[in-house]
């Protein structure tokens, strides 16, 4: 098996479950030689420099130390590059080649993970980040009717702005999302899934239960709305699921395990219900689909309900493939969108499930789509905080650059928090636009 361990092999590369019950996990002695071995590795290497803040951070203490090797490093200072990962995933699958099976068995991302719920049970969390980690949270809060004018007026006020940068340490200038007091669950409250409806099955090419994700739902339910119009035009029947909650993807990136259990024990089961019942399930933000379909089932690899609803889980564009290869997908589009400046979400990217985004809007007439294969560097928390947005704005410059050069008619990403991002660094008054809005403005629905 050597030609499978060497660097350059050919076998896809495997992943192993997260083993977050294992006691060894928690053992900071452990987890501080593991990051010692993993960092010594990448010094070596180096190829993920311009992926992400992590790596340079790492390379910097490294060549600042005494001995300019990882052994000059202080171990208090590992976290430093812990803080600046955000578990895009970039690093394990498009650049690592030491990843198992290779015999060095390098996970970037599932050792800053550990490292992060190693200091997340130590207690060593800043309160802001349990609060704009609680998505679900926060959301149902802001989207009550009066106090939704509060948050939405507060966010854009630059009072408000200063005080919040000085006190909760979210920088001014990050741009905060605007909460909808009609979220994407009650305007579609009647789509809600029921059991017990006598009601006759409707003839149909699909059946979809659409996960709205805390975004879609509370912060832009237009996204929302346009997969269930899609959908529907398409003669697919949609459906809400009975209760959703967060999928864990924010809590996951805090290194809060005990609540990413808690959401999936929430979830799982009424999605299972949905999967069984014949239901793809579906959400138009690509950090949620990733979590049903990647990183619940590494951290329960046993657990068969994680594994059914993770089989059932797709990304809409996937599913909109599936339909059109079945030839059931119409393509009598009204509009065409000329140039289209596509930002493919890391989260996306590494679902493995090829550029199906692309290949769905390049069905409408007169439409060139060009594809930007970076990360924004928003994930959702690091974007917004006041001692990273400057990162987070510095990791979107080439992404910026292309778009502004490529001088599209629209440009957007899958991911709706990436192009928000975007949007803010270009500043250009053009908004941003999600792939799905793009292909119902196609279908003129
Ligand atoms: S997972 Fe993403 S953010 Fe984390 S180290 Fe890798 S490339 Fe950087
Ligand atoms: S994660 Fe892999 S590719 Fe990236 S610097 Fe480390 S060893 Fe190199």
């Amino acid at each position: 098996m050597a030609e499978n361990g060497r660097e350059g092999g050919l076998d896809a590369p495997t992943r192993h479950p997260l083993n977050q019950n294992d006691p060894e996990f928690w053992d900071e002695d452990l987890l501080n030689k593991e990051l010692e071995r993993v960092y010594d590795i990448c010094h070596g290497c180096r190829r993920c420099v311009s992926l992400c803040n992590a790596f340079p951070t790492l390379f910097d203490l490294v060549d600042e130390s005494d001995t300019m090797e990882v052994d000059g490093v202080a171990v208090a200072d590992y976290t430093k590059v812990v803080d600046h990962c955000y578990l895009c995933d970039l690093c394990y699958l498009t650049k690592c080649p030491y990843v198992p099976p290779h015999e060095w068995n390098v996970d970037f991302p599932h050792l800053m993970l550990r490292a992060k719920a190693i200091k997340f049970r130590k207690g060593d969390t800043k309160f802001r980040d349990s609060i704009i980690t609680s998505t679900d949270m926060v959301g149902k809060l802001a989207s009550k009717p009066l106090i939704n004018s509060l948050v939405n007026g507060g966010n854009k006020n630059s009072a408000i702005r200063g005080m919040l940068d000085s006190t909760f340490g979210i920088h001014k200038d990050a741009r905060l999302p605007h909460y909808s007091s009609q979220t994407a669950r009650k305007a579609n409250a009647v789509k809600v899934f029921d059991p017990d409806s006598k009601a006759e099955p409707k003839q149909s090419v699909g059946k979809v239960a659409l996960f709205t994700t805390c975004y879609c739902n509370y912060n832009e339910p237009h996204i929302a709305d346009s997969v269930i119009k899609v959908l529907e035009h398409n003669n697919v029947e949609v459906v809400l699921p009975e209760r959703e909650h967060c999928c864990g993807m924010p809590k996951l990136e805090l290194g809060d395990l005990a609540t990413v259990n808690k959401l999936k024990e929430q979830n799982i089961p009424v999605l299972q219900r949905l999967a069984r019942e014949g239901y793809a399930i579906m959400a138009a933000v690509p950090s949620c689909v990733l979590m049903f379909k990647q990183e619940l089932p590494l951290m329960y690899p046993d657990d068969e309900a994680v594994q059914e609803v993770a089989a059932a889980f797709h990304d809409p564009f996937e599913y909109l493939h599936k339909l059109h290869k079945d030839g059931k997908l119409r393509t009598d589009f009204k509009t065409k969108l000329g140039n289209v400046s596509y930002h493919v979400a890391c989260h996306q990217r590494v679902q493995n499930i090829g550029p199906k985004t692309r290949q769905i809007l390049e069905l409408i007439e007169d439409t060139e789509v060009k594809s930007i294969e970076r990360c924004s560097g928003h994930d959702g928390t690091y974007g917004v905080k006041k001692e990273t947005l400057q990162f987070a704005n510095k990791i979107a410059k080439p992404i910026i650059r292309q778009i502004e050069q490529q001088e599209a008619d629209y440009y957007g990403s899958d991911c709706p928090v990436a192009g928000r991002h975007l949007e803010n660094n270009l500043d250009s008054g053009k908004e941003t636009s999600h792939p799905i809005d793009l292909l119902r403005l196609a279908y003129g629905i």
